[in-house]
This record gives structure tokens, sequence and C-alpha cells, in this order.
């Protein structure tokens, strides 16, 4: 017979164990409107900002807004002035200069604007049996068989032959057309259905339906191709060769909805990272003038391994670094040296449909706040930068007493998969760096789901970290 807990026990376990609160039961009522009111204007960007260039343009003009000027390597500044760096419009830094030495180092927020899609290939236009096609080259860790079927928009950039540039977004209008990749119907699909499911669309089976109508009039061959080359030039005044010097991204069409009955989740295309961007974003847009000088990155590439010009593995924080510190007659290195850095980017979230890729003392849940995680990596940490014991007790001090509402968390079970995040690469330039971001259902999916409380948690830690 089960004997009831006595008192003493029960005070004894408060007093000693760790406990998983809920967010929602520990915010007052003002708190959860202000939240919700957040989450209003984190869907409007997620509307307006589906790809980096449209990120960084987002952030550009909201910082101009804010009174940031661009960051200029002869000016000299002082505390609460507020600069930008944008660089080659697919990455941003944004600093307010702190009242102390900046030889003490920065307290630096880094989050990613790139998200998995799919990129067209540089020679993308076809014509197969009357359909016209963009054949596309997947950027990011998709499960392929998620995208088919899935109405698409175009956004990207065209340089044509004579050097002019052209900007495209197509499909986010009301009135725009969509595009789509297409799947087999149930009743002829025996024979995809003993494929992998890593295979079950392959990568040279992701090409996208633009168009079906021929040139009218006329015999001969690609005439759907022809036509479509008519509406092309005719729109942009492009030629097909203007594709082979094109970025242009394919990405689902459909706009950041609340999911549930209470709203209480968001659900749209890109929020790993573009989480973490806004929340980022609102806190140092925020800042007045901070203790120690904050800078916010936001950069391109992560989702393909951070290599190339605008990814973190790339030079361009630390110049950007170095730059600042010169203007005050201080080494680069003596500011990475003493710097902090909250590496901010999605966690995946506890799903309870699929229990048994989680290690439940250690994942993260959705309404569980935000989540700080020590170590990434894989196969025995590998390619984490893991934050010291140290400077966990430093962030989590913070956090506490800013009353932020935060949980840890690790990227599944042992051994079951992994993942890593630009914090490694902030590590290895000498600065204290550890990894903390909003919790992911579906991540990397067309349709991705945050809780709201966990994106005003994750705001709320940026502000506390940036006014430390
Ligand atoms: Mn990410
Ligand atoms: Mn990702």
């Amino acid at each position: 017979m089960a004997k009831k807990e006595n008192n003493n026990v029960k005070q004894l376990k408060e007093k000693l164990f760790m406990e998983r609160k809920n967010a929602v039961q520990i915010m007052s009522d003002t708190e959860l409107k202000k939240c919700d009111k957040f989450c209003e204007g984190y869907k409007k960007f997620l509307d307006l900002a589906k790809t980096e260039r449209e990120a960084a343009a987002y952030i550009e003009k909201e910082a101009i807004a804010k009174g940031f000027v661009p960051f200029d390597r002869k000016a000299s500044y002082k505390a609460g002035d507020k600069v930008y760096y944008v660089n080659r419009e697919k990455s941003v830094i944004l600093a307010v200069i702190g009242k102390d030495s900046i030889e003490n180092g920065v307290n630096l927020l880094a989050a990613h604007i790139d998200s998995p899609r799919l990129d067209l290939k540089q020679n993308p236009l076809y014509e197969r049996d009357g359909v016209g096609y963009f054949k596309t080259h997947y950027y990011g860790g998709i499960k392929k068989y998620q995208w088919p079927t899935v109405p698409l928009s175009l956004h990207g950039v065209i340089v044509k032959a004579d050097g002019t540039k052209v900007t495209v977004t197509l499909g986010e209008d009301e009135n725009d057309p969509v595009f789509c990749v297409s799947d087999l119907l149930p009743h002829l699909a025996n024979t995809q259905y003993k494929r992998p499911a890593t295979e079950l669309i392959k990568g040279e089976e992701l090409n996208i339906i633009i168009g079906s109508r021929p040139f009218k009039d006329d015999e001969g061959s690609e005439l759907v191709k022809l036509n479509l080359m008519m509406i092309l030039n005719e729109k942009y005044g492009i030629t097909e060769a203007d594709f082979l010097s094109a970025e242009l991204e394919a990405v689902p069409a459909f706009k950041a909805k609340d999911v549930g009955l209470d709203r209480g989740l968001v659900g749209a295309y890109g929020q790993d990272d573009r989480v973490c961007a806004y929340t980022e974003l609102m806190a140092i847009l925020g800042a007045k003038t901070p203790r120690r000088t904050a800078v916010a990155i936001l950069t391109d590439k992560e989702e393909t391994g951070s290599d190339g010009n605008t990814g973190l593995c790339s030079a361009y924080l630390k110049y950007f670094i170095s730059d600042l510190a010169a203007t005050f007659g201080v080494e680069g290195r003596t500011v990475l040296s003493n710097s902090k850095c909250l590496s901010a980017d999605v966690n995946a979230a506890f799903d309870p449909t699929f229990p048994d890729v989680f290690e439940k003392k250690n994942c993260a849940y959705l309404n569980g706040g935000v989540c700080v995680t020590k170590y990434t990596g894989s196969r025995g940490k590998s390619g984490t930068s893991d934050a010291s014991a140290e400077f966990v007790g430093e962030i989590r001090a913070l956090l506490d007493s800013k009353k932020v509402i935060w949980q840890t968390g690790e990227l599944g079970k042992v051994d079951i998969g992994g993942g890593g995040t630009v914090a490694a690469y902030i590590a290895n330039l000498d600065v204290d760096t550890i990894d903390i971001g909003v919790p992911v259902l579906s991540m990397h999916a067309p349709f991705e789901i945050t809780a709201k409380t966990d994106v005003y948690a994750a705001y709320k830690a940026f502000e506390a970290f940036i006014n430390a």
C-alpha cells in the first residue's frame, strides 16, 4: 500500500530537487499579453524576410530608423553611439557603444538569417513533355520528401550581362502566381514507396513547375520554355544566360500563422534561425547605453557550414571587431579575448509524437522558455565549443537575476544524431561562447513551429545580456 509523502519529504524535495516549469503558468496575464503582442511583430518579420538578403535589408532599415549609422573606420565613437555594417547584402553587424572601455570586451549576440530552401541551379530553365521547370539544388539539410506539393515563392537577384541587378520577389503577393514541385499519386507509388526515405524524393526530382502554356501559333520544340522566357524577359528584362549570374531561392509561399485553438504557437517557414535573429534584433535596437559594448551579428551560410565570405568561418566578424577596436586605439585581439557571446540558434523541441529520439531529462520543451545548451555536436561532442562551467554559471546567474524563463537541453539522445551551430567558430576567436535559442518542432521543414512564450523568453534573455 502506498503511503502518502510526509511534509518533511515534500519540503526537502522542493529545496533540493530541480523542477521544470511551464512558462505559461509562471507568466502573469500582463506578461502573456506582451508576449503575444511581441510575436505579432515577429510574424510580420517572418513574412517580410524569407531569405538572408531580405532579412539583411529589413535589419538595415530598422536599424537606420533607430538611429544606427554606417560604421566608419576613420570615425571616433563614444558611449551610446550606434553603428552597423552590412556584408555583401547578406549579413549584418550592429553595435551600440558601451560605457566601459572596449578593451574589456563586448557582449556579442550571434544568429543566422539563412534557412534551408531550394536554390535554382545556374542553368535552371527547361521544358519536358509540355511542362516548364526550374532545376534546383537544395540548400541546407532538408528532408527532401517534405518539399513537393508545397506552394513556393521565388526570391533573389539576377545580375544581367550589363552588370545591372534585378530583385525578384514572386509568389508572396495575394495576386502573384506560386510555384510547386510535384509528387506521385499514391495509386502509382508502389515502386516509390520501396525507396528509402532519404530518396523518397531524390535531389534531381526537386524540379519546380513554372508553366505549361506553349508559345502560340507556331510549331517547333521548346515552345513552353520560349513562352516562359518571353514572360521573364518582359517582366525582368532578362535572357536565359542571365540565370548564370543569379541567386534565386524557392521558399514556401505561405505566411506565418498562429497554431492551435489557444494561439500559443507560431507556425512559419524559416524560424530556424530567424526566431533568434528577430529577438536579437529587437534586443539590440532597444539598447540605450549599455555598460559593455553590445554587438549583434546576423550572419549567412550557417545552414551550409558557415563557409564563404558571408558566413561565420570568414574573417568579417574579426575584422569588424578589429576596426571598431582601432577607433579606440585598442587591439582587436584584446577585445575578442575579453568578449562574451550568446550564440543564438534554435534547438529541437521535444516532440511527443516522436519521443524515442529525445532524452527527457536533457531536452528542450515547448513553453519551457529559452533553451541554454552547454555543448552541441555529435558522436562524443565532436564539433562543439563546449562552454565552461564558469561561463554557464555566469549566464545562469544573469538569466535568473532578470527572471528570464529558461531551460537546458541538448539535441536528442546521445549518438542518435546531432548538429552544430556557429558557436564553435566564435569560440575559436577566444570568445567565451554558449549556445542559447528557441526550441522548434519540425525543424528544417517548410512549416516550423515555436511557442510564443519561448520566443519572448529569448528576447528577454538577449535584452538581459545586452544590458548586463
Ligand atoms: Mn540554425
Ligand atoms: Mn538549421
